[in-house]
């Protein structure tokens, strides 16, 4: 199939907010008045962020869901995404289900794919996908790292460490009940990015990001952005069953801590927006648990549950190295 074909068969869908969309030398799109563009690029390498042989479709729906989540960090509305991919063969199966996992997160959000490349490799394992997605902001209205202030809450949404586990279970390092396998395998491979959570928080967040390193290296760049420390304890955020029951292990205290791939929001916002937070849980069905607090001291120190700290080996999770 030519490379044209391709395209027109795997990648071109009608489009919902664009002027000019697959099918130029560039697309064309207007950004609504008194909004800025938020860009932000992802790319997944095979056998450094999936394994090469990993299920296409969640692939696809990965693919775009870790960009989307960007935009919910900014408190950005993802609209646009562009796809260059390399692809080591011509193989129909595997492109039919990519695309079908990729388009079902762009329909999730309502984003209109409009662009990008599609070229070949040579070597068989080097499958690489890059995305990048574009999103509106009212102007001066995005959510960056740097306004944590001393004294704010900070807070995270959904269970952390879920997708960490799953991971090492796929190396064969742990086991997981039966019961609860699903649950923390669909967390690594099928992220549920925080776009509503991530809009409403526009104007009571002082900072935020998505948790894609574990959540202390990436608080810890709120942190250092913020100069600012923080406290945090252990027992208050959320987990699944399975890991909760286990958190006297350290390694079950690094799933939560220091896993990789939860892209769940971690935000700090003034003590006086607690009960509005508690609202914005109920509206949104979605967990938020207050975590611990900013401080002056700019350290990150992580409590367990007899308020001694703990000792994290590795601070964000490195995929496969
Ligand atoms: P050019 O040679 O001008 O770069 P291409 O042949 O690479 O054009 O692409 C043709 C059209 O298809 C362009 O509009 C491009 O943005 C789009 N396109 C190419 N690959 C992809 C892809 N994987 N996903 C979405 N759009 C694509
Ligand atoms: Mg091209």
């Amino acid at each position: 199939m030519a490379e044209f074909e391709l395209i027109e068969q795997h990648f071109t869908r009608p489009t919902r907010h664009t002027n000019l969309g697959i099918g130029d030398d560039a697309a064309l799109i207007s950004v609504a008045e008194g909004m800025e563009l938020a860009i932000s690029a992802d790319m997944l390498v095979s056998g450094t962020h999936f394994f090469a042989d990993a299920d296409p479709y969640q692939l696809g729906w990965k693919s775009l869901a870790v960009n989307v989540s960007d935009m919910a960090a900014m408190g950005a509305q993802p609209r646009w995404t562009t796809l260059a991919i390399a692809l080591p063969e011509e193989d129909t199966h595997w492109l039919n289900a990519f695309s079908k996992g990729f388009f079902a997160c762009a329909d999730t959000f309502k984003i209109d794919l409009i662009g990008g490349d599609t070229t070949r490799t040579s070597h068989k394992d080097a499958l690489t996908i890059s995305v990048q997605i574009m999103g509106e902001v009212p102007i001066g209205k995005a959510i960056k790292r740097n306004g944590a202030k001393v004294d704010d809450d900070i807070w995270v949404s959904g269970p952390l460490g879920k997708a960490a586990a799953a991971l090492a279970y796929l190396f064969g390092s742990q086991s997981i009940p039966d019961t609860e396998l699903t649950d923390h395998l669909n967390a690594l491979h099928m992220p549920q990015p925080r776009i509503a959570l991530g809009l409403a928080l526009r104007d009571i967040a002082t900072s935020c990001l998505d948790i894609s390193d574990g959540l202390l290296a990436d608080l810890g760049h709120i942190l250092k952005a913020s100069k600012v420390g923080a406290n945090i304890q252990l027992q208050n955020i959320l987990t699944s069953k399975f890991i909760s029951s286990n958190l006297r292990q350290p390694e079950f205290q690094q799933y939560v801590l220091a896993g990789g791939d939860d892209y769940e929001l971690c935000f700090t916002a003034p003590a006086s927006d607690h009960e509005k937070i508690i609202a914005l849980r109920k509206a949104l069905s979605l967990p938020l648990s207050h975590i611990g607090k900013i401080t002056l001291n700019q350290n990150l120190l992580a409590l367990d549950s007899e308020l001694k700290p703990i000792t994290v080996v590795k601070k964000g999770f490195n995929h496969f190295s």
